[in-house]
């Protein structure tokens, strides 16, 4: 006692978090503040199907369930359970992958990317990304100190890469580039052929790609060709995981496959290793239901399927039949980008709508966008009725502002 207190000073958080955004989870902040108002939100703005009319298969929640009761709740080895990796082994020959030098789980996409930018990037080195794109990438690079290089998803093409946009940002610095495919916040699927011309693109500049797949099986036209299957040599790592297709988002767990030149790989998948190590290892328990996901019935995807696409087709219609809105239809997973033709910024316009109309949308410029051009993201997740609920507040708001 007797001591004289210290006051206790504010504690500054590092610079390398200056850069660090995350626009979905951010406008939920003021989401809530409405919400607390009273006010009955409608949310279009976060890709989580159990937030829906959708339920996780329960053959995976048996799995689980069973891999709990059997004490499987110790720490997993660091690169994933036996069962599971033979799994994504499968999965991998099935997508059309050869060539496979290493697969491991993780805690998600979001981890996998986490750890393989940490094993790959240098502080002032830099890696490719789509713009728009989905925000947890530049949120990684800001961390690690990379520097940014966003190359052009083409709106006017049906949101195909800009190939010469992203030859001209190639540096001597530039270390991978990053491929979503089908896309998040676009819904757009690549062809075979834009898939190997970013291929042919990576192989001249020695870069690694990362195909972010989470969404291969939510496709609703098209083909969906992984970009890995097609260039065997050249170092590829595919993403995928259980959030989306297996409606389990909650559970954490996600996987990467390393393919491509056993030579050209072996320092890089020896240096992510070392990360996995030193993180212990992914949900344990959940792991084990990696292999009748991926390997049991399919049969809750159509019906998966059957609702998104109808969900689509409103959409579409809503955002190609409203003044000051038009959209690329989308081919895959669950989001439509529409552009809006208004004077004032996107956000203020995402900020405004939620406040009158609590409607809850994520402005363009939280994923990037071409100078001068305004969008906002959908989720089109919810059902048919709070859909038609959404859209006729948005054309409201639209009407009410800037008729
Ligand atoms: N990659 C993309 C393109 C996504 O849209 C998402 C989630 O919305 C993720 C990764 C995150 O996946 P996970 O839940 O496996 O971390």
């Amino acid at each position: 006692m007797g001591t004289i207190a210290t006051p206790v000073r504010e504690i500054i958080p590092a610079a390398r978090l200056e850069h660090v955004r995350y626009a979905i989870r951010d406008v939920a902040v003021l989401a809530e503040e409405v919400a607390r108002q009273g006010h009955k939100i409608l949310p279009l703005n976060i890709g989580d199907p159990l937030q829906f009319d959708f339920a996780t298969p329960p053959a995976l929640i048996e799995a689980v369930a069973k891999a709990m009761r059997d004490g499987f709740g110790g720490y997993a080895p660091s690169m994933g359970v036996p069962e599971a990796l033979d799994a994504i082994r499968g999965e991998a020959h099935r997508k059309g992958i050869r060539n496979v030098q290493s697969v491991f789980v993780t805690q998600g996409v979001s981890e996998a990317v986490d750890l393989c930018f940490a094993a790959l990037v240098n502080p002032g080195e830099n890696i490719l990304t789509p713009c728009p794109e989905y925000p947890l990438y530049w949120a990684v690079l800001a961390k690690l100190g990379a520097e940014l290089n966003a190359y052009a998803l083409d709106e006017s093409a049906g949101w195909e890469p800009d190939l010469d946009d992203i030859a001209r940002r190639i540096t001597p610095r530039t270390r991978a580039l990053v491929v979503i495919n089908p896309n998040n916040p676009t819904g757009n699927i690549y062809s075979r052929r834009t898939l190997e011309a970013l291929a042919d693109l990576a192989r001249r500049h020695n870069l690694v790609v990362f195909a972010d797949e989470i969404y291969d099986k939510l496709t609703f036209e098209g083909e969906h060709v992984s970009l890995a299957s097609l260039a065997p040599d050249l170092p590829v790592i595919t993403f995928g995981g259980l959030s989306k297709a297996y409606l389990a988002p909650g559970w954490r767990v996600g996987w990467a496959i390393a393919s491509g030149d056993r030579a050209a790989l072996a320092p890089y998948v020896d240096g992510i290793g070392k990360l996995l190590r030193s993180r212990l290892s992914a949900n344990h328990p959940e792991q084990y239901a990696i292999r009748p996901a991926l390997e049991g019935p399919q049969d809750h995807l159509p019906e998966v399927l059957t609702k998104l696409r109808r969900r689509r087709d409103l959409t579409v219609h809503f955002a190609n039949s409203t003044p000051r809105l038009s959209c690329v239809a989308p081919q895959g997973a669950f989001y439509a980008f529409p552009r809006l033709d208004i004077p004032d910024g996107d956000e203020e316009f995402v900020r405004g709508l939620l406040r009158e109309k609590h409607v809850l949308l994520v402005h363009g410029s939280g994923f990037g966008q071409a100078p001068g051009t305004r969008h906002f993201r959908i989720v089109f997740l919810p059902d048919e009725e709070t859909l038609k609920q959404a859209y006729a507040a948005i054309a409201d708001y639209l009407r009410e502002h800037y008729a």
